[in-house]
């Protein structure tokens, strides 16, 4: 009868052969033979000596059995020819004239690779969880500050680069499904003078306040935009020629009814207000609300003027 029994011979964790002295494989077992990987060609018959690295398998035929035949008690390193080797603890008698190898694989080993391998799955975890947030807070960081590149930092409305952007976008839109889009061009009438009399910071408070009135007077659709200095720009999307006109005066109005601090009277501003032709420029709109204003200007200030 066979040394090794059914049960025996299709484990893999377990590892047994029967061998003649000359190392010619009699008999494995599948974790045997997954250890010496010969998948495809069958050993049985071969010389399997080459497999057995610590002993080798020359040490192991020579070492002298005890009472049980029992020739090996402790760690044996088997591995293929490619280099791979596996270190297991192993029995090997010598019976008959034939080795006869049991061993299992170093269950401590094996639960501290586990460990390991699971220690690293944690730490790969953290940081992919610390590449996302990293990555995050780079978009985030991005997004201000392209914000804030696009931001008019004194009254908190968009700056011209904005208003170029978003005109560009509007006006492709308009000449596309032939919306309706208008624009307000505002310029504070002698701001000059509030700065020469009143001091520069009270000029600020006036843009400030000029700013505020601007987004207040208007819907969150419109694009509020200091243009520069002084001057600033609404783009007003879904917005006819009349009803443009109506806000410009609303907000003319507003303006000269206001009392901004540190300021004794209220202050006025000019507006030169345009409608998108088909076919237009933004520079050619932009240039007819520039026209209209330089009117408002000539024939008074105070006032609203279309081109
Ligand atoms: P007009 O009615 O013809 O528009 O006259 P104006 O005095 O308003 O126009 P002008 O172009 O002669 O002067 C604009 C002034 O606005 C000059 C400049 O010092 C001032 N200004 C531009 N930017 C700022 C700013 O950020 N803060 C302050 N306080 N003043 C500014
Ligand atoms: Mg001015
Ligand atoms: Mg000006």
């Amino acid at each position: 009868m066979s040394w090794l029994t059914p049960d025996l011979k299709p484990l893999l964790a377990v590892v047994a052969a029967v061998l003649d002295e000359t190392g010619i494989l009699i008999e494995a077992n599948a974790g045997f033979l997954r250890v010496i990987k010969t998948e495809g060609q069958q050993p049985i018959g071969l010389s399997a000596a080459q497999f057995f690295r610590q002993p080798d398998f020359a040490s192991l035929v020579a070492m002298p059995a005890d009472a049980d035949g029992q020739i090996h008690r402790g760690l044996l390193t088997v591995g293929h020819y490619m280099g791979l080797t596996r270190t297991l603890h192993a029995r090997v008698w010598r019976v008959d004239g034939q080795l006869r190898v049991l061993a299992e694989y170093d269950i401590d080993e094996l639960e501290r690779l586990n460990d390991t391998v699971l220690e690293l799955n944690r730490d790969y975890a953290n940081a992919q969880m610390d590449l996302a947030q990293t990555n995050l807070k780079l978009q985030q960081r991005e997004a201000q500050l392209v914000a804030i590149s696009l931001i008019d930092p004194l009254t908190g409305t968009g700056n011209r680069r904005y208003l170029e952007e978003t005109m560009a976008r509007e006006i492709s839109r308009a000449g596309r499904t032939g919306g309706k889009l208008c624009l307000i061009m505002a310029d504070l009438d002698h701001f000059k003078r509030i700065n020469d009399n009143h001091g520069h910071q009270a000029g600020d408070r006036v843009l400030e306040a000029f700013g505020a009135l601007l987004r207040q007077q208007t819907r969150p659709t419109d694009v509020v935009t200091r243009f520069g200095g002084e001057e600033f720009v609404v783009l007003m999307p879904h917005t006819g020629l009349a009803q443009a006109l109506v806000i410009a005066e609303r907000i003319r109005t507003a303006l000269a009814a206001m009392l901004i601090d540190p300021l004794p009277s209220a202050v006025t501003a000019s507006f030169g207000v345009a409608e998108f032709a088909v076919g237009e420029k933004d520079d050619a709109l932009l240039r007819r609300a520039d026209q209209a204003l330089y009117v408002a200007k000539q024939s008074g200030r105070n006032r609203v003027v279309t081109g």
